[in-house]
């Protein structure tokens, strides 16, 4: 058994960033990954939005973090999975398919996964034309004609959010009206550039280098139309990745399985902390997964240390 005062689970932007203030601190820190470290940044084409890079290529930011974060001091194991852990005890138990650790705080960082609607082209094109982050690839799609997939609030706000940049936005949703928010369809629907298209399934997403059309099927008509489009956001919701702490009893949110978090990033288990897209957070961004895995390791210190200041 390996004993640590910090361990992290998830290398992403926020277990970085937690990283580098978990070592900076003095804590001996421990992040461990299931795949290699980076996280989702490393799968954003190009950033245009994090502070201090204009413009950088998702996985060249991902390297810099993980680069900066085992500079700290802070130790990175890659490709290790988490078998099982023990979260109740004073000391924080954490076994993986190689070894076994002991920790006296834990940061959940393990990000959350969007949801595909699984036709195809959808793919094939991630990265060129489709994507599931309005804000991240919206600018890219300045004047042009976009759809976006999916009816609920996200589906709305990432619509919103496109209608002022794209030239055209058709929103495509296999029911008559949009389960989002009254305020934000009221709003959608007295857009110009805003086009419901009910009753409608994407069937396929096409194109040769970058996406060029899609094909739709009306659900009650069972006609079918291809439209061209240069670009598909799809907006069916995200699952974090809290299967495992749950069943050690971190709380989700209410309703969800996002985990529930304080201001201080704590979880309703004392030393366990949560920071980025796992969390109950209402932005996903690498901002702000940055900023919560900052506030996760300086509480971790002060849980472990308990300096004079928080006595
Ligand atoms: C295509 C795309 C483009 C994007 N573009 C932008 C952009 O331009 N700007 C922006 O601000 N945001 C962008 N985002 C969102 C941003 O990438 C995320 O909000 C941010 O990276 C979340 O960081 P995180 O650390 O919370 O999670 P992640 O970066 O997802 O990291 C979680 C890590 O935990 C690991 N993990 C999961 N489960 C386990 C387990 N059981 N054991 C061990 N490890 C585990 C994963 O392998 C992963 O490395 C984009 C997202 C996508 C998908």
């Amino acid at each position: 058994m390996e004993d640590w005062d910090l361990l992290i689970i998830g290398a992403g932007a926020a277990g970085l960033a937690a990283g580098i203030y978990g070592a900076r601190s003095g804590l001996k820190t421990l992040i461990l990954d299931e795949r290699l470290a980076g996280g989702t940044t490393a799968e954003a084409p190009l950033v245009e939005n994090y502070p201090g890079f204009p413009q950088i290529v998702g996985t060249e930011l991902a390297d810099k973090m993980t680069l900066h974060c085992r500079k700290t001091g802070a130790v990175i194991h890659d490709v290790e999975s988490v078998v099982s852990m023990n979260l109740k005890d004073e000391k924080k138990t954490v076994k993986t398919t190689r070894a076994e650790y002991r920790a006296s705080a834990i940061i959940i960082a393990t990000g959350a996964h969007y949801n595909e609607i699984g036709v195809k082209g959808e793919k094939e094109f991630h990265g060129r034309g489709v994507s599931y982050c309005g804000v991240c690839d919206g600018p890219f799609f300045k004047g042009k004609r976009v759809l976006v997939v999916g009816g609920g609030n996200s589906a709305c706000i990432t619509t919103l959010y496109l209608a002022g940049i794209a030239g055209e936005v058709m929103v495509v949703h296999r029911r008559e009206t949009f389960r989002a928010e009254d305020a934000l369809v009221k709003d959608i629907l007295s857009k110009g550039n805003v086009k419901a298209l009910w009753n409608m399934e994407i069937q396929e997403i096409k194109g040769d280098k970058v996406v060029k059309s899609v094909v739709l099927t009306n659900i009650k008509t069972k006609e079918t139309t291809e439209m061209p489009v240069e670009a598909v956001f799809v907006q069916i919701g995200e699952s974090p990745n809290s299967v495992q702490v749950m069943e050690a009893g971190v709380e989700p949110e209410e309703g969800g399985c996002s985990i529930k978090i304080d201001i201080r990033q704590r979880t309703n288990i004392p030393g366990v902390f949560a920071a980025g897209d796992v969390t109950n957070h209402p932005v996903r961004q690498i901002g702000t997964a940055v900023g919560q895995g900052i506030t996760a390791a300086l509480e971790a210190y002060s849980y472990i240390r308990r300096p004079y200041y928080r006595r």
